[in-house]
């Protein structure tokens, strides 16, 4: 849409300058014309016209030096400067042609309102400008309305020929709500930057809204739009010299920082996101290294993104590894099944007996040595590598859990974190079923766990893929409740088995009473939603005691056993019949995909 409230936001104050002082000079430069080529009877007149001449040549000149620094207000005064500056000399002007000659440089100041201005602003500047001309030409011999008609109608059709081409021109790279760059406006930035040296350092963030769609669905699109603005206002107002900010999408923002390295860069992101109140921000920040491009910082900064949202949000990440290369190396690992399945216990605090076991992926990296989940997770999502990944964690793990219940001659659950990306791309339910096939482990002893966040602003297919998987048995688990915005009227509707309260929240219970309440409450809540709970993280005694006290079913922490590597598992045959495995209304149903257990 051509937006009529603002300027076209290629009138900056650079171009601004340009225009304008190219425009009085040029006019000026007329006036000189008429003077050296026509005759002048009264010579007063000729000298007259040479001051006016000589004070357009000036003030243009002045225009192109310094017009950058005035605001964009004080362009009304140099406009009808130029208007006065034209209406003295049109009548100074010996014959009609000349006058006629002279008056022609209105329609430069007609097209510089237009550019500069709002249109109701130039419009009235406009008014202005044909009343000053007709009144110029009025008294000139061969003059009449029809000729002066003609002028003005010649003037209005090239400046809005003009307004509109520059609205448009603006609209291609501007965004409209914010006034932004838009995203193609950024990556045009974004790649002279990388082109112009690589002498100083450059970094790159970008920042997406938390819980926008919380906003959208609640306020309206209205609502959700003035929270950018305010954003967008807010952050363009904090910006370092030389800082370009976009609106990247829907609820991003992206961030050019010549001359800030990975750690300058970081802090600046810091600051916008001390300066947005009422919103928060999560970011991800990358600085440019050899031989990359444009695309592959913007590529390493979402990655660091999306570390920043997977690790709670409301924070800001740097990426500082080379991803590029930590993907190639990745890729070759998961193609060669050096990522592993590591499994942590998940037990029955009453009975301290074990339930099942949380795969949990390991990788050690040749050279930097083991690499944690939390950052080749991302990595593997960015790079295109995640369905892989998964699919190669996955399969190891059931292995390896089918191996603990061949061997302990007993069931468990085995439970596999699933990431955003892998579950959305389509095709997950299958490759799972696909998976419990291939390696013979049942259904119905399988849970994926996904976080809630990921869930709330998820496409269908998210939704779709675990109920698909639900239907053949597969359990699914809400992992990393309790953490930013969980929100307890989302439980009545997701597709879950099992709620796995966060380590943060399981830390706290035992020195916050109103904590130990919550989770009272959220264990009466769960029990009557048919949701099985599991409190992670528990690493003391004292939580332990009030989790059994409570009556928590399930637990899982350092105090019961760290992540370790299956086969460590295989000689701690629990003792005793395996606990309860599924949620109430689980039990029972028959799953046609499980094996017969030996
Ligand atoms: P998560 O699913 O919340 O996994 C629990 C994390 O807490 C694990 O970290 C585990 O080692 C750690 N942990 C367990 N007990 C305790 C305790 O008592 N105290 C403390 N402080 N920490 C404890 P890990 O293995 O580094 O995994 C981190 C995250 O990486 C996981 O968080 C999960 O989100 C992700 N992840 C791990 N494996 C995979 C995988 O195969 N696929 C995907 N998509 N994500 C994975
Ligand atoms: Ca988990
Ligand atoms: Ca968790």
């Amino acid at each position: 849409m051509l937006r009529s409230a603002a300027a076209p936001t290629l009138a900056t104050p650079r171009v601004m300058g340009l225009t304008a002082g190219t425009f009085f000079v040029a006019g000026g430069a007329a006036a000189l014309a008429v003077i050296l080529a026509a005759h002048f009877p009264d010579g007063r007149d000729r000298l007259v016209l040479l001051a006016l001449a000589g004070t357009a040549v000036l003030t243009g000149a002045g225009l192109l030096v310094a017009g950058w620094r005035l605001p964009r207000p004080a362009y009304h005064g140099v406009l009808l400067l130029g208007t006065v500056l034209i209406t003295l000399a049109v009548p100074l002007c010996p014959t009609t042609a000349t006058a006629l000659a002279i008056s022609t440089v209105y329609v430069l100041v007609a097209v510089d309102v237009v550019f500069f201005f709002p249109w109701q602003h130039g419009a009235a500047h406009l008014a202005v400008l044909f009343a000053a001309g007709a009144w110029a030409l009025h008294e000139r011999e061969g003059v009449s309305a029809g000729v002066v008609a003609a002028l003005v109608v010649v003037c209005l059709v090239v400046a809005t020929a003009i307004a509109l081409l520059v609205r448009i021109a603006s609209d291609a790279s501007h965004d409209g709500l914010t006034g932004l760059l838009n995203r193609r406006g950024f990556d045009v930035a974004l790649d002279a930057a990388v082109a112009a040296g690589r002498t100083a350092p450059l970094s790159a963030a970008l920042l997406d809204v938390d819980h926008f769609k919380t906003v959208n669905d609640g306020g309206g699109h209205g609502a959700g739009d003035a929270l950018l603005q305010r954003i967008a206002d807010q952050c363009a107002a904090a910006l370092p010299p030389g800082a370009v900010l976009a609106r990247y999408g829907g609820d991003e923002f992206a961030l050019l920082l010549p001359g800030h390295d990975g750690r300058a860069a970081l802090a600046v992101v810091e600051r916008l996101r001390a300066q947005a109140h009422g919103a928060g921000l999560s970011a991800g920040v990358a600085q440019l290294s050899g031989g990359e491009s444009g695309a592959d910082l913007v590529r390493r900064a979402d990655t660091a993104l999306y570390a920043a949202k997977a690790g709670g949000r409301g924070r800001s990440r740097l990426d500082d590894l080379d991803s590029v290369e930590l993907a190639r190396d990745l890729a070759l690992a998961v193609a060669d099944g050096q990522v592993r399945a590591w499994f942590q216990p998940v037990v029955s605090p009453t009975s301290g007996g074990l339930v099942g076991v949380e795969a949990l992926a390991r990788w050690t990296h040749p050279v930097r040595g083991a690499v944690p989940p939390l950052e080749f997770v991302p990595v593997a999502e960015s790079a295109g590598l995640i369905a892989d990944l998964g699919r190669a964690v996955m399969a190891d793990a059931c292995r390896s859990a089918r191996a603990l219940r061949d061997a302990w001659g007993r069931d468990l659950l085995l439970t596999v974190n699933v990431s955003g990306r892998e579950l959305t791309a389509g095709g997950y339910a299958d490759s799972v079923l696909e998976v419990c096939r291939s390696t013979g482990w049942p259904v119905d002893l399988l849970v994926v766990e996904v976080t809630e966040s990921l869930l709330d602003g998820s496409s269908g297919a998210a939704l779709q893929a675990l109920e698909e998987l639900r239907g053949h048995g597969v359990g699914v688990a809400i992992d990393d409740f309790g953490t930013g915005y969980s929100s307890f009227s989302r439980l009545d509707t997701l597709p879950a088995d099992y709620l796995k309260l966060d380590s943060g929240f399981i830390a706290e219970i035992t020195t916050s009473p109103r904590r130990a309440g919550m989770l009272t409450a959220l264990l009466s809540l769960a029990g009557s939603l048919g949701l099985q709970v599991v409190a992670e993280g528990v690493e003391t005694e004292e939580q332990a005691e009030l989790l059994v006290a409570l009556g928590c079913p399930l637990a899982q922490g350092w105090l019961f056993g760290r992540p370790v590597p299956p086969a460590d598992l295989a000689g701690a045959r629990p003792a005793g019949p395996a606990p309860a495995l599924l949620p109430p209304h689980e039990l029972g149903t028959p799953h046609e995909l499980s094996p017969p257990v030996r």
